[in-house]
């Protein structure tokens, strides 16, 4: 019997996938950082390959080895690495590296050497995210080094690519402007004979809604999920991820009954409180206090009292719920429940941070 769990629906991962490579003439590289946005990087991988996707994109040089170790063959992009990383491992194991500035560029072939391997890079162009990227003034050098380590055949220099800072917000005006220097510095790379097979920038905003932005590869992580990063549009999307748990404890209390710590909701009749075992270190964002919405019994509640560490208090009034009844926090929705996004809305965050968030170990994640 089970007390808590995220259910990850795999299928629905798979289809997403299958989705937005039915939208594009460009490959896919599902985003799997983040332990897969909360829902498991390597089943999640594996569903995403299963959907059409032929990339795999990651932050760090861990996330990247950590596929390799599960199995995992598919070309991987790892994107963001402190100096001084072992970026061999990375070569050795036939990942594709991002470099992001010269002294990168230059550990990269370091690295390359030390293995004797080609190291298979993507050069990132800051293109006005103003984050990870090789800003526009440095980017000549940038371009002189690698080709000369193409030359000298430390280098594959497989993609040239950047990322979008408004993509979400589609028409803003930064997007073009993103699109226009994107375009020069690719001129420019060419300029130093730099002909990347890949080019890329979309992330799941500008896949779903910027054709024109898709170049040779898109780089979707929330939609693989299920989740739409432009608000009120779900674009035919499946939520992958719910979280729910069976009640604990069912009490009846009087009227005027403070509940939970700081004691912030009172009980505005006799009534019957449920004790849902999720709490913050499971992912419930203590935000969601007097607020996060729970489904149970047929029914939207709202979190009573504060969200604690491992547990929530629901107030059911007169309902008939009982110990052992399931309670779901988000899911996909479509019973009326609550979703991610709504989490979100009430927390004042994005849905990225609400699945991602229920990535805690204590909570096991159950694959459908
Ligand atoms: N590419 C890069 C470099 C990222 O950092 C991310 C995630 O933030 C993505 C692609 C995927 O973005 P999204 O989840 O909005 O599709």
């Amino acid at each position: 019997m089970w007390q808590a769990e995220v259910r990850v629906d795999l299928d629905a991962i798979r289809d997403n996938v299958a989705l937005i490579r039915a939208g594009t003439t460009a490959e896919v590289m599902a985003v799997v950082k983040g332990d897969g946005y909360g829902h498991g990087m390597l089943p999640s991988a594996r569903a995403a390959l299963a959907g059409g996707a032929s990339w795999l994109g990651v932050a760090t040089l861990d996330e990247g080895l950590a596929l390799r170790r599960g199995g995992i063959e598919a070309p991987v992009l790892a994107w963001l690495h402190s100096p001084g990383l072992a970026l061999h491992e990375g070569v050795e194991a036939g990942l594709d590296l991002s470099a992001s500035s010269l002294p990168i560029v230059e550990e990269l072939v370091t690295a390359a050497r030390r293995v004797g391997r080609t190291a298979c890079v993507h050069l990132k162009l800051d293109t006005g995210l103003a984050r990870g990227g090789v800003p526009p003034a440095e980017w000549p050098a940038v371009l002189e080094a690698a080709a000369k380590a193409q030359a000298d055949g430390d280098f594959d220099v497989v993609g040239v690519w950047s990322h979008f800072a408004c993509a979400d917000l589609p028409g803003h005006e930064s997007i073009d402007r993103q699109l226009a220097a994107f375009a020069d510095g690719l001129a420019t790379a060419e300029r130093f004979g730099i002909t990347p097979r890949y080019r890329h920038i979309a992330n799941s905003a500008a896949t779903l809604t910027r054709p024109d932005a898709h170049f040779d590869l898109v780089r979707p992580g929330l939609a693989v999920y299920g989740l739409s990063p432009i608000e009120g549009e779900t674009f035919g999307l499946r939520p992958a991820m719910t979280a729910r748990a069976r009640v604990a404890q069912t009490k009846r209390v009087p009227a005027g009954q403070g509940v939970s710590y700081g004691l912030t909701y009172v009980t505005p009749q006799e009534t019957t409180l449920a004790l849902v075992p999720l709490g913050y270190a499971d992912g419930v964002p203590r935000a969601g206090s007097n607020a996060g919405p729970v489904q149970l019994g047929g029914k939207r509640r709202t979190v009573a009292g504060r969200v604690c560490m491992d547990q929530i208090v629901l107030d059911v009034g007169d309902d008939p719920v009982e110990p052992g009844d399931v309670a779901t926090l988000f899911g996909p929705g479509d019973d009326g429940g609550p979703t991610a996004d709504d989490w979100a809305g009430v927390v004042g965050t994005i849905n990225y941070e609400i699945v991602t968030r229920f990535g805690s170990p204590r909570v096991p994640r159950v694959f459908d």
